[in-house]
């Protein structure tokens, strides 16, 4: 069922314009997707969304641009070279490679279902007077499901904790976890596989130079620090923010652009007098959630998850889960990254990047916190949280469906159609008279074809959170009917008060006023 969704969210995203896939006329290219026409709208608003959030209201966080090329001891300093890998296992029927630690992920998942399940029964049956969690500390099919997943996953995160191979092929045996293609536990070894793409800079085979395309966008600002430090007078604590794209060579590219090889990144590093670390770590992990949860998709779809197996540079580490309809998966990544890649620079460079702490008298290097959001998860959480089927009933008392992206208006990639009733008798001219009022402000869309019924419909469908038709009437007393995408309300209003109501409903202000 939550597949069915989901396959429909994908079919939806390219009809309307949102994503295509790469180079689709050459049969595409695997896990790489372009934003069409609303698509890169929508994704313009939640990359503004996310900065102005970082960068206005933050005094001291502000903003860097810097390249996708980087010097490539960057990447042996980082320990992306050595150390940026995947546990990939094959699967020798199906010839399929997937990654390890998701196949038994999934197996996690899929004891947790069972639990899910069970409370789901009981719940119907007990009706009002249930208690979950009595129930679930009693019951004893859910009690033997959490006995199950506690062993598994603690014998799951000790293992990549250790980096054993060996004890991730052995798990996927035990758990009689077969490939979903083949359906055969036929396995090969689980073997390292580096993520990042290489190329070569210089034009002649001896001098070129082999570089990476960036895994992440953190690295550049971490070379920048003493630039921004300096130059912008920063003092501690403060942040550096970047939005730009990163490159991984991603084993497993499913789930549309969930994962994908080429994506882009909003990263913020936010730098720190060691030992407070763990206090910013909890500020933002508030701060993130508060932004995820300002966009009004219901507080019960987000859940904090703590990481099995810290990476190496970590001392803390949490992801911010939404429900996606394939279940609850990561969208945001906050780490305390310590001084890790200050000092690994520090060391690679042979330049000192630290901070003089004028009131203890004294310099160091700076601990980091940083929030790792993927520009195009959040876009495919925004889609997924905003595409609804509504069974509606038309004017004849008819029933139908009405397929509406219920986007955040602040969202939103058009704000407003224009719709003449009829295509001639000063109609379209009044449309567009409104347009060239509204279009400084507004991303607003002119549509002359089809029934007004029909437009409606295609606006829902795009999401746009107004419309506002033209009508003979309107000739006479400047008025409009303006329509509401979610309550498919009808109002008559006067054209000058259309600014008015759009500009409260549409501007970032109102949601930035949700933050905490
Ligand atoms: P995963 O465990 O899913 O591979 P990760 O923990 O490696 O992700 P980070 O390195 O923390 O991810 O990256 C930060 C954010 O960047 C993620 O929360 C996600 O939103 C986004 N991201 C990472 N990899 C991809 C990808 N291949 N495609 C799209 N977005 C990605």
């Amino acid at each position: 069922m939550a597949e069915d969704v989901f396959k429909k969210l994908v079919a939806h995203c390219k009809e309307y314009g949102y994503v295509f896939q790469s180079s689709e006329i050459y049969d595409g290219l695997g896990a790489v997707y372009d934003y069409g026409q609303n698509g890169v709208g929508l994704k313009n608003n939640i990359k503004k969304y996310w900065w102005d959030s970082m960068v206005m209201l933050h005094e001291n966080v502000v903003g860097i641009d810097s390249a996708i090329f980087m010097h490539p001891t960057t990447w042996k300093a980082s320990g992306h070279v050595d150390a940026f890998n995947d546990p990939l296992i094959d699967n020798k029927d199906s010839k399929k490679r997937y990654r390890a630690d998701v196949l038994i992920e999934d197996q996690l998942a899929k004891i947790e279902a069972k639990i899910d399940k069970e409370v789901k029964k009981a719940q119907k049956r007990f009706g009002d007077s249930f208690d979950e969690e009595q129930f679930k500390t009693t019951n004893p099919r859910v009690l033997k499901n959490q006995e199950k997943w506690n062993a598994l996953h603690k014998r799951f995160s000790d293992a990549l904790n250790d980096n054993n191979l060996e004890e991730l092929k052995q798990i996927i045996i035990d758990e009689e976890i077969a490939c979903p293609v083949s359906g055969t536990k036929n396995w090969t070894d689980v073997r390292q596989f580096n993520l990042m793409f290489a190329t070569e800079m210089g034009s002649t085979a001896e001098g070129a130079q082999k570089i990476y395309l960036r895994p992440e966008t953190a690295q550049g600002i971490f070379v920048n620090y003493m630039n921004v430090q300096k130059t912008g007078r920063m003092k501690l604590p403060f942040g550096i923010a970047q939005i730009g794209k990163a490159f991984r060579n991603e084993i497993v590219a499913r789930q549309f652009i969930f994962r994908m090889r080429e994506f882009e990144q909003m990263e913020m590093q936010f730098f720190v007098k060691p030992g407070t670390e763990l206090d910013w770590f909890e500020k933002w992990k508030a701060t993130r959630m508060s932004w995820h949860q300002a966009l009004g998709f219901g507080e019960e779809n987000y859940r904090f998850h703590e990481h099995e197996k810290l990476a190496h540079y970590a001392n803390a580490a949490v992801d911010v889960e939404y429900k996606f309809p394939f279940g609850f998966k990561e969208v945001e990544g906050i780490h305390s990254r310590t001084d890790f890649d200050l000092s690994q620079h520090q060391e690679f460079s042979g330049k000192k990047i630290q901070y003089y702490d004028p009131e203890e008298g004294k310099s160091y290097v700076p601990y980091v916190v940083e929030t790792s959001i993927g520009v195009d998860r959040m876009f495919l959480q925004v889609m997924a949280a905003s595409y609804c089927e509504e069974e509606i009933e038309d004017a004849n008392g008819k029933k139908d469906t009405r397929v509406v992206l219920t986007l955040p208006p602040v969202l939103a990639p058009i704000k407003l159609a224009v719709l003449p009733l009829v295509k001639k008798d000063g109609l379209p001219e009044k449309a567009r008279e409104i347009i060239d009022d509204l279009k400084f402000d507004f991303n607003c869309q002119y549509d002359e074809k089809d029934s007004i019924g029909k437009r409606y419909r295609r606006m829902d469908a795009i999401g746009t959170p107004f419309c506002v038709t033209i009508d003979h009437q309107t000739m006479e007393d400047n008025t409009v009917t303006i329509r509401y995408r979610d309550t498919m309300k009808q109002d008559r209003i006067e054209i000058s008060k259309l600014h008015g109501i759009m500009a409260e409903a549409v501007s970032m202000k109102s949601v930035f006023a949700k933050l905490k």
